[in-house]
């Protein structure tokens, strides 16, 4: 269990004293060099780190879309308002003297501090996971550097113990004429210019492009590429604390409370975002939810639903069969549409239709019911997420259920997309790009794109990537209603006829 830990160094000692210098977290930014030691709960524990997943997996589908630096410190700065959020000591300074609101910046550190190390447990058990971590938790931190206030941020950056120092100036000067000739921006004033001697490994970006001048071993780097610097450092750390991290995990095996978080962190990280409920019943035109029927199912799915359901019904109207995992995957999904229990026993006796009454009683109306907590544990069991989809039970060759942006085989999921959609060559070899990279909720993402006629990067509406099917049919139907998001599961009503059809076939 973590115990907190103290923040080292006193940087604080050459500025103004902030009323939270000194405090346990005296900063916004944090080098995470210390792990936490404080309690918590197992709850605590999960529900931070994936507020922090979501945060990053919103950072690694950026990357995978491509996106710019500013458009990506837009989406960070979106989202981490929303699941990390950070005030700066400043903020504090607004209303000085307000201890209540010094208490919750010291709570929102701690949650950024914990949430850091929980995720560092749950990616450091493979090369591609600890890879992927790396850049998305670097790609945050440069977010928080570049957003700090400046007095705070030199501050932090004094308290720091880095394996720098600045180079006497009688040395600086015997250098001069090389250094002007690798800056020469900064040839007319080398001599007032501050030089930081850093171990050239530790810069090897500058190294690569030419940026700095090196003799033996050591890199003279420029005090304004300071910031590189401190990046570069950061994400060296990480990688050497990973590793020992790793190296440590087999311990960790026999912890039955934790493993399963983490293996469920991990799951979601690989998949996008992580989520079990999606919150996304269709909403009427009334502002009501809409109970779906028997009736609707097939019209609904074809218009509105993403490819893995798509495939599922296709599926079982063809065959009039589904196997165990494949129905399990569908019968949550139409739940959580909104499909009443009546009406799915309704539904999945016609689509079994070369079977007996007596047969489907006797094998499957237990199993529908049992999806909806009716018979056996009486769980309400959440419909798959895609985190789940992709990354559990994988689908055998008989098998329909599973994502197809991550099961099946590029010529199949071509030919998916062919018969389901229409989406131009291009934009289909983008999509199958995108899934053979890994990036398969960046691929259904831009499927929902080009099929609903959504600018790039809009997502399900605001950005958002799929990260739940449920989630996914309902912006499909929240467009083809030609409303805003309103997702809602407290009212009910039924409705006659199907929706009008939306950008898919
Ligand atoms: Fe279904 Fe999610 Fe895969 Fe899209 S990414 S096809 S919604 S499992």
């Amino acid at each position: 269990m973590f115990r907190t830990a103290t923040r080292g160094g006193d940087g604080g000692a050459q500025v103004a004293q902030h009323a939270l210098h000194g405090t346990q977290y005296p900063f916004r930014l944090n080098m995470y060099t210390e792990p936490p030691v404080q309690d918590i709960t197992v709850e605590e524990f999960e529900g931070w780190a994936l507020d922090r997943l979501r945060v990053l997996a919103e950072i690694e589908t950026g990357f995978a879309r491509n996106q710019g630096w500013p458009e990506m410190k837009a989406t960070i700065e979106k989202r981490a308002s929303e699941y990390l959020p950070l005030r700066s000591n400043t903020a504090a300074t607004s209303r000085s003297g307000s201890s209540s609101q010094e208490r919750e910046i010291q709570l929102e550190r701690q949650r950024d501090h914990v949430s850091h190390f929980v995720l560092q447990l749950a990616f450091s058990r493979s090369e591609e996971l600890r890879r992927r971590f790396i850049h998305a938790e670097t790609a945050l931190f440069r977010w928080k550097l570049e957003t700090e206030h400046i007095a705070e941020r030199d501050a932090f950056l004094r308290s720091q113990d880095f394996a720098w120092h600045v180079a006497p100036s009688e040395d600086q000067r015997q250098w001069r004429e090389q250094l002007a000739a690798v800056h020469p921006r900064l040839a007319p004033t080398i001599d007032s210019e501050q030089f930081l001697l850093v171990p050239w490994h530790r810069v090897p970006d500058l190294v690569e492009r030419r940026r700095v001048f090196v003799y033996r071993g050591t890199a003279w780097v420029p005090t304004r590429e300071q910031l590189s610097l401190v990046i570069a450092e950061f994400q060296a750390r990480l990688q050497d604390k990973l590793e020992a991290t790793a190296r440590a995990l087999p311990r960790l095996d026999e912890d039955d409370r934790l493993m399963p978080v983490l293996e469920h962190l991990s799951m979601g990280f690989m998949a996008g975002a992580t989520t079990d409920y999606s919150n996304a019943a269709l909403v009427g035109a009334d502002g009501e939810n809409v109970t779906v029927t028997a009736d609707m199912v097939s019209a609904l799915v074809r218009k509105h639903a993403p490819l893995c359901m798509r495939h599922l019904h296709e599926t079982l109207s063809a065959t009039h069969h589904l196997r165990h995992y494949a129905r399990l995957q569908y019968n949550l999904f139409l739940k959580e549409l909104g499909l009443p229990v009546e009406e799915a026993l309704l539904f999945w006796r016609r689509m079994f239709s070369t079977m007996t009454d007596d047969k489907f009683n006797k094998e499957h109306r237990y199993n529908i019911r049992h999806g909806y907590g009716l018979e056996g544990r009486r769980m309400n069991y959440p419909a798959k997420s895609c985190a789940r989809i992709i990354m559990q039970d994988p689908p055998g060759p008989q098998d329909a259920h599973g994502c197809p942006f991550r099961h099946f085989s590029p010529a199949n999921l071509s030919a998916a997309l062919s018969t389901h959609y229409h989406v131009s060559p291009d934009e289909q070899q983008e999509i199958i790009n995108a899934a053979k990279a890994g990036h398969y909720h960046v691929a259904c993402t831009r499927l929902f794109e080009v099929t609903h006629n959504v600018a790039r990067g809009q997502g399900l509406g605001d950005g958002e990537s799929v990260a739940h099917p449920n989630r996914y049919m309902e912006a499909s139907w929240r467009l083809a209603q030609g409303g805003e998001s309103t997702t809602t599961t407290t009212t009910t009503t039924t409705m006659s006829a199907p929706p009008e059809a939306s950008a898919t076939s």
